[in-house]
């Protein structure tokens, strides 16, 4: 293991108020932003007042929400008008997205936002707050701070501030607090590190983080404010962005191999110094296959947080590796597997009938969980028909869903994206060449079976998705940074386009009967609605969806089901796999009856 960097950061909260007491701001009116929790900046607040300087440290993330979660009387407000800033260098709905859940935390304030002008220069909500028997006009400073970033590209992110005035001083600036600097210093170093020309450029690159923060939960649906998990999505996205561009990929590309990057971010309130650690292990020999099999495949990862399978339909968390092993052994059938790049297996079964095949997969990424158990439960009901036809592969990403276990371990309900893809760094629809390891499963899948239908089961975040330090809206991702209901998404072959209407159809309307599932969606998508300025999907029987053809792909047709699902527990996570088990039921059923009479 290689060491890239290695870095104690001072917390710029100690050292403020190590500044600020000096005496040479005893009449001084001091007001500061930072990425600290509400206890660290009331904690400031009265230090400083002990001193004799009267100061306001504010959160520089999600300042209005802070606003109304700190300074506003909520028990007499009636209402509120926002007019959000708007910046060239964001899209336009950037801080109407930052105040995102102020509606649904405050359901009987009647809360309307309009659009500011399109300005450069400071950023602030004006806001005007009616009362019972009065009203008042706040203007609040959302700090932010132009810039380009690694891949050049403009940002306009959140940053600490400190504006001084009085007792002689006139000072208004942003300044780097270590949240920032701990990001900007591993992403110097990974930058600047010679990587070579060839993928994958490592096994594994640790980021590891220690750092003050926000961690608080919401009460509004699974949300959340997690400077540290926020810190985790940014470094993770950063490195990809980072490494599609080295390997001369456009952005986004999916079958980039950089290797497997494990970020560590833990909160810590405690310390006076954040630190950050960058160690790569460079180790990028890929090892044949008949190494890989006689390879000891590691530990079959426990899971601290689910362990009973005796009851599918109440299994209320991200399921054990070993128990979904466990659950296949049940199914009659031709059993596969095939080793992933870490020596893991990626577990399936054929179960041949006379009906057309289908079939039914789980955790192509592997943070999005809840698909891994709703696959077997379908598929627990599909083979009581003595004609049934499916194969199915709960986990096929094992690695990922290795990783996905420990970062829950710390973190049970951050959406750990990093574990998202394979331990290569790809996403394994997308890969491009042999060693084929994890997906060799699928490529099996096909062509023993020739599936015509595939239900590929996914998941989003189940609570808003940030990355505070290249410019807050998830890049790419920008549709999937708020839950918007279970979401569809149909692809198709263009000679399979009329049934694959026809199924998509048939699954939505009868979806539709579950009368609990229209009432989830359609929270979710009115809230969605007060954020997001545009919606690049229709919405039919109360199911959000997309289509499109893909001229390309294996399967006549693919059904993809994307539940906000990362990362829940409890009801809420047996509600959802209940869902993913009904699609696959109505989407198998429907095939069986209508494909065999499709026209050859
Ligand atoms: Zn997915």
């Amino acid at each position: 293991m290689q060491t890239l960097l290695d870095q104690t950061i001072a917390r710029t909260a100690d050292q403020l108020l190590r500044q600020l007491s000096t005496g040479a701001y005893h009449h001084a009116k001091v007001k500061i932003w930072l990425f600290e929790d509400m206890a660290k900046r009331q904690a400031m607040q009265a230090e400083l007042a002990a001193v004799g300087v009267q100061a306001r440290v504010f959160s520089a993330y999600k300042p209005l929400l802070h606003f109304f979660l700190e300074e506003v009387d909520h028990a007499s407000l009636q209402g509120a008008r926002v007019q959000y800033p708007r910046h060239p260098a964001c899209v336009s709905n950037r801080f109407l997205l930052e105040a995102y859940p102020l509606t649904g935390l405050f359901p009987g304030i009647d809360i309307q936002f309009t659009e500011g002008p399109d300005a450069t220069g400071q950023s602030y909500y004006q806001v005007a707050l009616s009362y019972a028997d009065r009203t008042e006009d706040r203007r609040i400073f959302a700090p932010n701070v132009f810039s380009k970033d690694f891949l050049n590209l403009d940002v306009y992110a959140p940053s600490a501030w400190l504006k001084v005035t009085g007792g002689g001083h006139e000072h208004d600036a942003h300044m780097l607090s270590e949240y920032q600097l701990a990001f900007h210093a591993v992403m110097t170093a990974v930058v600047q590190h010679g990587w070579g020309h060839r993928e994958p450029y490592f096994s594994q690159l640790h980021i590891t983080m220690s750092l003050p923060g926000i961690e608080r939960a919401l009460l509004y649906g699974h949300e959340r404010l997690s400077t540290t998990e926020a810190m985790h999505e940014d470094i993770y996205f950063s490195l990809l962005e980072f490494f599609q561009q080295h390997s001369g990929r456009a952005p986004g590309n999916r079958g980039l191999q950089p290797g497997q990057i494990v970020p560590g971010i833990h909160l810590d309130n405690q310390q006076g110094t954040a630190r950050v650690r960058v160690m790569v292990d460079a180790e990028s020999a890929i090892h044949s296959r008949s190494a890989m099999a006689d390879s000891v495949p590691p530990d079959q990862d426990q899971n601290p947080l689910c362990g009973d399978a005796s009851d599918l339909a109440l299994v209320d968390g991200p399921f054990a590796p070993a128990l979904v092993g466990q659950s296949l052994q049940s199914f009659a059938g031709m059993h596969f597997a095939f080793a992933s790049k870490q020596g893991r297996f990626v577990n399936g079964v054929h179960r041949q009938g006379v009906l057309p095949a289908v079939l039914i997969s789980g955790a192509q990424h592997a943070n999005e969980t809840s698909g891994v158990v709703g696959a077997i439960r379908a598929a627990t009901h599909l083979q009581d028909n003595p004609d049934a036809h499916f194969v199915l592969v709960p986990i096929e990403n094992p690695d990922g869903y290795a990783m996905h276990q420990s970062l829950c371990a710390l973190y049970p309900t951050h959406m750990h994206h990093a574990a998202r893809y394979t331990a290569l760094g790809d996403d394994l629809e997308y890969r491009e060449h042999a060693p084929w390891f994890e997906r060799d499963a699928r490529n099996h899948a096909f062509e023993a079976s020739h599936a015509q239908l595939h239900l590929n089961l996914h998941g989003y975040p189940s609570h808003e998705w940030t990355r505070p330090c290249t410019g807050y809206v998830p890049r790419g991702f920008e549709l999937w940074s708020l839950p918007k209901g279970f979401f569809l998404i149909l692809r198709y072959r263009p000679d399979y386009k009329e049934i694959a209407d026809r199924l998509l159809e048939h699954v939505m309307q009868q979806l539709s009967s579950n009368a609990d599932l229209i009432a989830y969606n359609a929270k979710q998508l009115q809230c969605y609605q007060r954020y997001a300025t545009s919606a690049p999907f229709d919405v039919r029987h109360g199911i959000p969806y997309t289509t499109a053809e893909a001229s390309n792909q294996t399967p006549g047709v693919t059904l993809i089901t994307e539940f906000p699902d990362e990362t829940i527990y409890g009801d809420d996570f047996i509600f959802a796999h209940t869902v993913q088990m009904q699609t696959v039921l109505l989407a198998t059923e429907w095939w069986w009856e209508n494909f065999g009479k499709k026209p050859k």
